[in-house]
């Protein structure tokens, strides 16, 4: 029975707990999800490393791939490129694998468009004030970097309109298990399966009208 893994694309704003339901969910569910890498054109922050973050290339290197195809949705971010590559996404798919993209909206409402199939996942903070102290207790931005995050998040909460599903991340757990509970129910869903081939391999006879 041909059972394909489903788009995920998990978005929201800078903060919100993304990253850290992501790396969660890939670390204890390895065989049930893959995480694509994004190509960007940013520099790489401390601490990262190419291939496992990001593959790091050159903007001219990214508008090639562009052009040739490569990337199954980009966008540009704060000056810089990102984009996912399609290669990626299908071999996941086609090893039965859930497949979880952490990009940003426009990049979501892009794949959408290509594969009607896939699933709009936002995720949201439980409040302002606890994005704020998020953004703060990470300890990864400057004061004036976190202001910025804080700003873009009010426009980034709106545009969750447009998504399937609205996750708040109170308690992690309950986030993580609300997100692998949509991969599961998706998968499910009469319009992604095979009927005639299910009821195959169940030794069904075939239905005479
Ligand atoms: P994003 O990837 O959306 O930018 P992160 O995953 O980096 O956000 O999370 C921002 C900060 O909030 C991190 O320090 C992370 O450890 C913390 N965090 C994430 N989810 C929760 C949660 N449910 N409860 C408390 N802290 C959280
Ligand atoms: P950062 O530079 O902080 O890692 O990411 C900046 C933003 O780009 C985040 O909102 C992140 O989700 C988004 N992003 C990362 N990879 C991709 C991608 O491949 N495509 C799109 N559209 N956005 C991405």
């Amino acid at each position: 029975m041909r059972d394909l893994g489903v788009v995920m694309v998990v978005s929201g704003p800078s903060g919100s707990g993304k990253s850290t339901i992501c790396g969660h969910i890939l670390e204890d569910n390895k065989e049930d999800f893959g995480l694509v890498v994004s190509h960007t054109s940013r520099a790489p922050r401390e601490g990262e490393i190419d291939g496992v973050h990001y593959h790091f290339i050159s903007p001219e290197k990214f508008l090639e791939n562009k052009s040739n195809g490569l990337y199954l949705e980009w966008a540009e971010v704060h000056g810089n490129y990102y984009g996912t590559p399609g290669d990626q996404v299908e071999k996941f798919v086609d090893m039965q694998k859930n497949v979880i993209l952490e990009i940003d909206v426009q990049g979501g409402l892009q794949v959408k468009a290509k594969l009607p199939k896939s699933v709009l996942i936002f995720v949201s903070p439980p409040s302002y004030e606890t994005l704020e102290s998020r953004l703060r207790g990470r300890k990864t931005d400057d004061e004036e970097v976190i202001k910025k995050r804080l700003e873009n998040a009010v426009g980034e909460m709106h545009k969750s309109s447009q998504y399937d599903y609205f996750v708040v991340n109170d308690e992690l757990q309950k986030a993580i298990d609300s997100i692998i509970l949509i991969g599961e129910s998706e998968r499910k869903r009469v319009p992604r399966l095979n009927l005639n081939e299910i009821f195959d391999s169940m030794r069904f006879p075939k239905f005479q009208k």
